[in-house]
């Protein structure tokens, strides 16, 4: 089918903005990614012509409504490989996280362990932390090797009998490592350990198909998938949800409430507690519509050789130093300047229209472990452009003449 960044360039109204007199070059996907005209449109048309709460109506237009909520959710669960039944919506890849170390943490006791990666983002980490402040869980972090990929061996080291959770990133936000989930997968299984995937980065670069992974659950947002923000699903295998505990109360979770007693309905309900962000989840149904209608190899590829350009680009700069440079990785360049804060690069690159990442890209432990204390990081989307790459490049060159 062939892919045409140019062609697609036009559906995303904020790229023909303007940063002062240069054209924006929007390097900062991997933090939220620009919206196309097909998202915005399905989401004013909801709001314009049928718009009202889902589930409870029964009127026409929350009958209209609650039909485009549960298409969104059948989209959703297509795009990934899963019935709906198994598609929760979240307020984001964060919540989703949240809701399954709550869950899965009702059945942790002291000195149960979850294995998890030094590359993880806080999302990650945090919800995990809790586990270990309230119920004395122990967490152990499989380390590195120094390209940035996963130190496989070090991680069967630490899976044990005693390991109950392993929790995962499918693609680093900060070294584009992508990590090798069906085998981690199958060692935990192996552990009798559930398999938890954080895929934010990676379902945006790549199809991802959850019976693949082999996974029991996977998490992840809308708004760096080309949706809205506000909206983010995690996927659980149907054995894994039905056995998760309720996670926040309230209306549309419940099958029946009384003053002395509750029952709850069955997944997914069970974990939307209350109204959900409904414009948010059509707005999603759509960027994965618009999405699967691309040709998603093409973009892989076209996103790979944006990478490629930038990092041979970058490559001979003195002090400039790559985080991550795993085989394989996605399309996310993270560095370091010697003698150069990455905030004062990042405000640099701004008056050249150039808009990228810095700072510790929620990922501190990280960070740490490489010894750094922040870096700039530009992540190239499927609107990215080879024109935009050398932009940034000379940009950047113009840039490191402050630090000399
Ligand atoms: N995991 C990874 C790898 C991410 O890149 C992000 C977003 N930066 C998150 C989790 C959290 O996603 P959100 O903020 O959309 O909940």
């Amino acid at each position: 089918m062939g892919f045409d960044p140019e062609r697609v360039r036009g559906e995303f109204p904020i790229l023909s903005r303007r940063i002062g007199d240069r054209p924006l070059v929007y390097l900062d996907s991997a933090a939220s990614a620009q919206k196309p005209e097909a998202v915005i449109q399905a989401m004013t048309d909801l709001m314009r012509h049928s718009y009202a709460n889902v589930h409870r109506g029964l009127h026409t237009l929350a009958n209209e409504t609650t039909e485009l909520y549960e298409n969104a959710r059948k989209k959703i669960g297509a795009f990934i490989g899963a019935p709906e039944t198994e598609i929760v919506f979240t307020r984001g890849a964060t919540e989703a996280l949240n809701l399954v170390a709550a869950g899965l943490g009702r059945d942790l006791s002291e000195g149960d362990e979850v294995v998890l990666t030094e590359m993880e983002h806080h999302a990650n980490i945090v919800p995990w932390h809790f586990l270990r402040e309230q119920k004395g869980v122990v967490l152990r972090f499989a380390p590195l090797l120094p390209d940035g990929a996963l130190d496989m061996e070090a991680l069967e080291g630490l899976i044990s009998p005693r390991t109950r959770v392993v929790s995962v990133v499918h693609m680093s936000n900060v070294l584009g490592t992508v990590n090798p989930i069906r085998r981690i997968a199958a060692l935990a299984r192996a552990a009798g350990a559930v398999m938890v995937v954080d895929a934010c980065q990676s379902v945006v670069h790549a199809r991802l198909d959850v019976r693949d992974l082999d996974a029991d659950f996977v998490a992840f947002s809308g708004h760096k998938l080309y949706g809205p923000t506000g909206i983010g699903v995690l996927w659980g295998r149907a054995d894994r949800l039905a056995a998760l505990p309720p996670w926040q109360g309230g209306g549309e979770m419940i099958d029946r409430v009384d003053f002395d007693r509750i029952t709850y309905a069955e997944p997914p309900l069970r974990f939307e507690a209350g109204t959900p962000p409904i414009v948010e989840a059509v707005g999603l149904g759509a960027a994965v519509d618009w999405l699967s209608s691309l040709d998603r190899d093409a973009i892989h590829a076209h996103e790979a050789a944006l990478y490629e350009r930038a990092r041979e680009g970058v490559a001979s700069i003195n002090g400039l130093r790559i985080l991550g440079e795993a085989e394989g990785k996605g399309a996310v360049l993270s560095f370091t300047l010697e003698g150069a804060h990455a905030h004062d690069i990042a405000q640099l690159l701004d008056r050249y229209g150039v808009a990228v990442r810095a700072g510790t890209h929620c990922a501190e432990p990280l960070m740490r472990r490489l010894g750094v204390s922040s870096s700039v990081r530009a992540s190239f989307a499927l609107y990215n452009t080879a024109q935009e790459v050398d932009a940034f490049l000379e940009a950047l060159d113009r840039t490191r003449t402050f630090f000399l």
